[in-house]
């Protein structure tokens, strides 16, 4: 770790998913090696990291507008302002063009090289020229495997095991802004949650954009979740995202009987129609999707199981939305992420086909879908009344300080009244549930 005299302060904002988040953690790490310190507070900071989402329209929109509050503030005094991660990566000409407030763009594959573009823009700004820093070449092997990310402390951990993803789902830009598939080291891995365990977490997120198509010589996914549970002082292993293509036997297997792999699987549809499913891209059959489905619940009738959706898909009629209406009907999640589709610029479904279904049948479709799952999220939630659960504490709810939160093995979120039962965070408790709405779980002692 470098030192300097006068250390620049860096604020970072993170926008979109656990990836990016954990990608934060690792530009933190690479940051203060060079001698940069950070601070959470964006008025004393000289320099602003933005790492962005290209994957939904607000998350995009989001950036837009927080870049437009910086520009004030970068008339007052000299700032550098980076953008980060996948609009970085999708958006280049754009921002480098349009956007004359961003002196640094990083890709995901870029970040070792950040030090030294954050260093170049200090000097340029300080000899009063305004040139860009541009660092959004795609690798086929950065896999970050020999830095270790600074995490800021908490229940969780996560560790991302591979990058990049192979799929090509016609409406996603992730092939294009974080590259082909690369897994890491499983032994890097392994040391990884090992020092994880000695940092106190109780609990590891496996991560990846196609986390379940791991694979490291003769090491599979089922493989290494199965190590990293085995970890002493693990108690519960998770992972995120999978795709319904990657489940093997054994994976399952691995799910359903190791008793630190949590008994939930998030398994993303996206249509419940084999028309729409073949334009997105998804590799799979309405018909094979519910067999994983019933096999999964064959194994472990209790097993949670969460999903994505997408609404309005190009040409999607009413029809073909009323097989995914359907489809959830039959599968009875315990919980659905509904998205309303928004082309992104570059992907396979921006080049062929037309974002045609109206804006309000969208918003119509994505109406109907949440109005669903909420009813059937709260009756699977109010299965659970009258049963003991253990429960893994996080820390205070939301809403209140007086009431503490935790996730059940199945990540459904239970909250209960510290005065009848003091909690630590990384406790795990032994709790009865006597409540039920669509995302909470309301527990008492035993
Ligand atoms: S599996 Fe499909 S949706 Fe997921 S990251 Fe890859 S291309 Fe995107």
């Amino acid at each position: 770790m470098s030192t300097r005299p006068n250390p620049r302060q860096v604020h970072i904002e993170t926008f979109g998913c656990q990836m990016n988040e954990y990608d934060s953690e690792l530009v933190r790490t690479l940051l203060k090696r060079e001698g940069y310190v950070f601070t959470e507070d964006r008025e004393c900071a000289d320099v602003i990291l933005m790492n962005t989402c290209a994957i939904r329209e607000n998350a995009h929109a989001k950036v837009y507008t927080h870049l437009s509050d910086l520009k004030a503030l970068k008339k007052t005094r000299p700032l550098v302002v980076g953008v980060l991660g996948c609009m970085a990566q999708n958006l280049k000409e754009e921002l480098t063009v349009k956007e004359p407030l961003v002196d640094v763009l990083a890709g995901p594959d870029a970040y070792r090289r950040l030090p030294m573009l954050i260093d170049d823009a200090i000097r340029a700004q300080e000899q009063g020229l305004g040139s860009k820093g541009l660092a959004v070449d795609l690798s086929e092997y950065e896999t970050y495997d020999d830095v270790t990310p600074e995490r800021t402390g908490g229940v969780n951990a996560w560790i991302a095991v591979m990058r990049g993803c192979d799929n090509f789902c016609s409406f996603c830009v992730v092939p294009y802004t974080r590259g082909r598939e690369r897994s890491r080291d499983p032994q890097g891995i392994l040391d990884e949650a090992r020092r994880i365990a000695d940092q106190g977490f109780k609990q590891i997120t496996l991560l990846g954009q196609n986390v379940n198509s791991y694979r490291s010589g003769d090491w599979d996914f089922a493989r290494l979740i199965s190590a990293v549970a085995d970890v002493p002082g693990i108690e519960r292993v998770r992972f995120t995202s999978p795709h319904p293509k990657d489940f093997p036997r054994s994976l399952l297997e691995a799910v359903v009987s190791h008793p630190r792999i949590c008994k939930h699987i998030h398994l993303p549809v996206q249509s419940g129609n084999d028309r729409i499913l073949g334009m997105m891209n998804r590799t799979y059959t309405r018909a094979e999707y519910l067999a994983l489905v019933d096999e999964i619940r064959r194994m472990d009738s209790d097993i949670v199981l969460t999903t994505d959706i997408i609404a309005g898909f190009c040409s999607e009629s009413d029809a073909e939305f009323a097989d995914t209406y359907r489809l959830l009907e039959t599968v009875r999640y315990h919980s659905a992420f509904v998205f309303l589709y928004s082309e992104r610029k570059h992907t396979i479904a921006a080049r062929k086909f037309p974002d045609d279904v109206p804006a309000e049948v969208k918003s119509q479709r994505v109406t109907a879908l949440v109005e669903l799952q909420r009813r059937i999220s709260t009756e699977r939630n109010r299965e659970y009344l009258g049963r003991t659960l253990p429960v893994l504490v996080e820390g205070d709810a939301k809403k209140s300080h007086l009431q503490g939160m935790g996730k059940t093995d199945g990540n459904i979120t239970v909250i209960w009244d510290k005065s009848t039962l003091p909690s630590q965070p990384g406790q795990t408790l032994s709790l009865s549930i006597y409540d039920a709405s669509a995302s909470t779980l309301y527990a008492r002692p035993v």
